[in-house]
């Protein structure tokens, strides 16, 4: 399951994209109607230890980053716990039903983003295919609507993917004719095996991020790869803006990652580090821009609901517009240094197999 901010669809270009959005926001609309109060009750209460070294705070090896990290769509508050051992933060308390926490609406990419975003996706993936001495097969565990799936098939990789929103998956299989398996329907053949597996902004938002790195490194042939993306907690920008970071995305984010907490995961799960990169310029140069106008001005987030029509146009919106753009270069510029000094605010990890 993919973030929906980071979301988008090809604006008029198939009609049943406009209806399967539609039917997905009426969705997150009627669950959105459940009160705080039953969200809460059912809250997980196994928020304190540490689920990949077993730390916990009475040891005391929990503690507390962050105190006040208000969710930008609700305005609950929520915590950030981290295990001072492995260094993995988590949001504290997670709540065990998300369906409130989703913005009932999808950003919708005009046709030059869309083509922008798409470059990105090519860049990347031949970056990846690159590691390989040719193409082979390549799963991608939420797929969302499939656009980096046929960015490495267009490499001759044979692809499948997985989704966890069987429209979603749908989507994927009709307008591209790529292979997905809806988490809820149908499940990958118990022998499917493959060179490369992509988790793109996907492990923050899973419960038990361990198993899921154990259940790649089983899927995995030999010589194969997981590449893993992921926002950097131990980044510049988290560390700037803390409680306001952009990329923090409390609840949705359960985990909050870092190089030191993934070689951990990794180690946990018989794997290691082979690379870590931080380009990432459809997140990170935005982020810095987010994260200062939340910081400095407050109210979470509003650029991002301003520009992904969840709000009514204000007067202030055209001020807080002017002041972004002014911020734009600087924040470029600070997402290149940080890139070049590993602490970009989001990662790209590929882990490979620790050879026994
Ligand atoms: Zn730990």
């Amino acid at each position: 399951m993919k973030n929906p901010i980071f979301e988008y669809t090809v604006k008029n270009a198939n009609q049943d994209t406009s209806k399967l959005y539609e039917i997905l926001s009426k969705e997150r609309k009627m669950t959105s109607n459940l009160s705080s109060n039953e969200t809460f009750q059912q809250e997980s209460t196994k928020a304190c230890s540490c689920p990949v070294c077993g730390s916990s705070q009475s040891a005391p090896q929990v503690e507390t980053a962050i105190n006040d990290a208000a969710d930008y769509i609700t305005g609950d508050k929520f915590q950030v716990l981290q295990c001072s051992n492995c260094s993995l933060a988590w949001t504290a308390p997670q709540p065990t039903n998300l369906d409130r926490y989703y913005p009932a609406k999808y950003r919708r990419y005009n046709a030059l983003i869309l083509g922008i975003l798409k470059t990105l996706y090519r860049i990347r993936a031949r970056g990846w295919s690159s590691r390989f001495t040719q193409p082979g097969s390549a799963l991608e565990i939420g797929c969302g609507d499939g656009f980096m799936l046929d960015a490495l098939r267009s490499l001759g990789w044979s692809v499948s993917g997985t989704e966890r929103t069987a429209d979603m998956a749908k989507f994927a299989s009709e307008h591209f004719g790529l292979k997905v398996y809806a988490d809820d329907q149908e499940k990958l053949p118990s022998d499917a095996k493959f060179d490369m597996i992509v988790m793109f902004q996907v492990l923050e938002h899973l419960t038990d991020p361990l198993e899921q790195i154990k259940k790649c490194a089983s899927l995995l042939k030999p010589g194969g790869r997981v590449i893993i993306g992921v926002p950097n907690f131990s980044s510049w920008q988290s560390k700037y803006a803390r409680a306001s970071w952009f990329h923090l995305d409390v609840p949705r984010h359960l985990f909050h990652h870092s190089p030191r907490s993934m070689a951990h995961l990794a180690q946990a799960a018989n794997m290691r580090i082979d690379r870590i990169g931080f380009f990432s310029p459809e997140h990170d140069p935005f982020g810095w821009v987010q994260s200062i106008l939340n910081k400095e001005l407050g109210n979470q987030n509003r650029l991002t609901k301003f520009l992904m029509k969840m709000v009514k146009p204000e007067g202030r919106d055209l001020l807080t517009l002017v002041i972004a753009a002014a911020l734009s270069p600087f924040c470029a510029i600070a997402s290149l240094v940080s890139w070049s000094a590993k602490k970009g605010a989001i990662m790209q990890v590929e882990l490979v197999p620790v050879k026994n």
